[in-house]
This record gives C-alpha cells, sequence and structure tokens, in this order.
C-alpha cells in the first residue's frame, strides 16, 4: 500500500514526475490513497443552481455567461428566493446532499446581498449543505455569508498563475486568492479548481494543482472541470484533451490532495461510461447535477444511477428520502441488468 500523505509544499518537480508516471502506476497509486481516506464505493452528489444569469462584466474566454461574447444566452435577473428554495427541495427529492448557488456576478451588490442571505438560510432548513459561487467577495461580505450559514464558497483558480493571463483580464490571480482567504478566516469550506483543454500545458495542469494544494488548507472540494466548447466563446475551437491526460490530472490531483472530494463537473455529459469509470478509478468522488436536471423525468440523473449501480458505486451521505429514491432507481437498474443476463442464459442455452 502507498501511504498518502498531506503536503502543502508540492514543487512542480515532485508533480511533473506524478504526470510523468505510467498511466497504470499512477492510477495504482491514486487508487491506494483514495481508499485510505475514502469508501472507493461512495460518491457524493451535488446540484448547481444558476439564480442569476449571463452579462457578466467579467472576460473568461471559456464562458457563454460572459457579457463580452455573443452566444445567444438567455439572460436572467436574480431568481426570486421561493423559486430558489423550490429548486432545492427538487434537487433534495433526487438524491443531492449539496446545492449550489451560482451568479454570473464581478461581486455581489449591496443590494442583492439580503436576497443571497435568505436563500442561504431557506436552503439550510432544507437539510441541505449549501454552497454559493458569487464571484470576488470583500471581508464584510464573507462574514456576512458565513453568519447566514453557508457550508461553501466556490471560487476557482481555473488555471495556472502563468497561464491565467490567457484566459481572464477583468480579475487578477491575487484577488481569487484573496477571497478564498476571506472564506477560510470566516469559518466556510472551499471548494476551488479549474479547466482542462483551454490550450494550457502539462505544466500549467500541474501549476493549477500546485496552488491548490499548497494552500494552507486544501480545499474541500476540488472541481476538475473539462472545457465545453460553447460557440461563441474565444475557446470554442480548442482542441480536444486527450481523455487519458484527463484522467491523469485527476488522479494527481487526488494524489495532492488526499482528504478533498474531487469533482467531475462542466464536460462530464460529453465523457463516456467506461471514461467516468476511469475517473471514479482515479480517485474522483463527486459529480453534479446540472440545474436542467431539476426538471422533471430527471434521464441524467435516472443515466447516473444506473451507472452507479453497473459499477456498485452509491451516492455518499445520503439523506432518508433520497435514499429511498436512489435506492429504487438502483433496484431498478439490478433489474434490467439480471432481466438482460436472463435473455443472453437463454440465447446461449
Ligand atoms: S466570472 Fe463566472 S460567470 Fe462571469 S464570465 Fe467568469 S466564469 Fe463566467
Amino acid at each position: 500500500m502507498i501511504a498518502s500523505v498531506t503536503r502543502h509544499n508540492w514543487t512542480l518537480h515532485d508533480v511533473r514526475a506524478l504526470f510523468e508516471l505510467p498511466f497504470n502506476d499512477l492510477l495504482f497509486q491514486a487508487q491506494s490513497v483514495h481508499r485510505q481516506h475514502f469508501d472507493p464505493n461512495r460518491v457524493q452528489v451535488s446540484t448547481l443552481l444558476s439564480i442569476k444569469t449571463g452579462a457578466c462584466p467579467e472576460d473568461c474566454k471559456y464562458c457563454p455567461q460572459s457579457g463580452h461574447y455573443n452566444t445567444g444566452l438567455d439572460k436572467e435577473k436574480l431568481m426570486a428566493v421561493q423559486k430558489v428554495l423550490d429548486a432545492a427541495a427538487d434537487a433534495k427529492a433526487i438524491g443531492s446532499t449539496r446545492f449550489c448557488m451560482g451568479a454570473a456576478w464581478k461581486h455581489p451588490s449591496a443590494k442583492d446581498m439580503p436576497y443571497v442571505l435568505e436563500m442561504v438560510k431557506g436552503v439550510k432548513k432544507l437539510g441541505l449543505e449549501t454552497c454559493m459561487t458569487l464571484g470576488k467577495l470583500s471581508q464584510e461580505q464573507t462574514q456576512a455569508l458565513a453568519d447566514a450559514g453557508l457550508d461553501y464558497y466556490n471560487h476557482n483558480l481555473d488555471t495556472s498563475p502563468e497561464f491565467y493571463g490567457n484566459i481572464i483580464t477583468t480579475r487578477t490571480y491575487s484577488e481569487r486568492l484573496q477571497t478564498l482567504a476571506y472564506v477560510r478566516e470566516a469559518g466556510m469550506k472551499i471548494c476551488s479548481g479549474g479547466i482542462l483543454g483551454m490550450g494550457e500545458s502539462v505544466d500549467d495542469r500541474a501549476g493549477l494543482l500546485i496552488q491548490l494544494a499548497n494552500l494552507p488548507e486544501h480545499p474541500e472540494s476540488v472541481p476538475i472541470n473539462m472545457l465545453v466548447k460553447v460557440k461563441g466563446t474565444p475557446l470554442a475551437e480548442e482542441k480536444d484533451v486527450d481523455p487519458f491526460d484527463f484522467i491523469r490530472t485527476l488522479a494527481v490531483a487526488r494524489i495532492m490532495m488526499p482528504k478533498s472530494h474531487v469533482r467531475l463537473s462542466a464536460g462530464r455529459e460529453q465523457m463516456n461510461e467506461q471514461m467516468q469509470a476511469l475517473a471514479f478509478m482515479a480517485g474522483a468522488n463527486s459529480i453534479f447535477y446540472g440545474e436542467k436536471l431539476l426538471t422533471t423525468g430527471n434521464p441524467q440523473a435516472d443515466r447516473d444511477m444506473k451507472l452507479f449501480a453497473r459499477l456498485g458505486i452509491k451516492p455518499e451521505e445520503r439523506e432518508e428520502h433520497a435514499d429511498e429514491v436512489h435506492q429504487a432507481a438502483i433496484e431498478q437498474a439490478l433489474i434490467e441488468q439480471r432481466d438482460a443476463s436472463l435473455f443472453y442464459d437463454a440465447a446461449s442455452a
């Protein structure tokens, strides 16, 4: 068994050495570390809701919500508090344990803060963990969110400090680190990660992970996103990331931040089931359900639960009701699997 070590002094040399390991050795190491801190057959499920969409003044080159690019996205004002609470109740019903609310802002305004705080209090009352992503925060705003009961704040570093200027020019890397420091000071948990496939080098991927792992405390959640190429954004024509390089990055993140939840988030819908299974093997143990999944039917949620059943994975930290919903989905998938194998048996008899 390879011993898991929690460190905050990673160098580029160390991380390059991990990226250069043969694929199977890297996965073995990541899986060994993963098993020392987590049940390898549990995956956390969170839901993300956009509470204010589009017309963002920032110029993140990957983002369809930036007001700098014409992506044909429907803009929406800040959602009414009750609508957000209804969506959170739906998320709980499909088995999510954490509800993340995102607003396309440079930073929240004084006018919007009271509504945002009401959302945090209301979602918490439903028994869900709360997470928000609202852009840059002042120290006072951070404290107000913590006082309202916010559990997590999401603020991604996106990429390495060296590559960052190619992607965003309206906010600095050090401003991002400052917001993360305020979040920690206020006693909240951090969700912070990045995006692969923006034209960055392997050293940039290493550089991002070094920034995250060398924070005074590792972020509790580390989302690793695959760029979703949206027409109208400057990165729409970027080259695809090699799927094995994506898995390698997950595995390196798992080794460097052994106790964090490593999340497969944006881009998961473009991954086939085999790639998702490999991602779980590499130590990813968290997924997102997007807001579209809060509508009737939840085909993606059903697909996810069927994949979980085929892999023997269960959702982590299940609430009582969600437990029943998941159990039903898993049982249904098992019945379908059994029916299929009966068919094969009959055909070969
Ligand atoms: S700050 Fe967020 S919403 Fe705004 S452009 Fe950047 S990624 Fe998009």
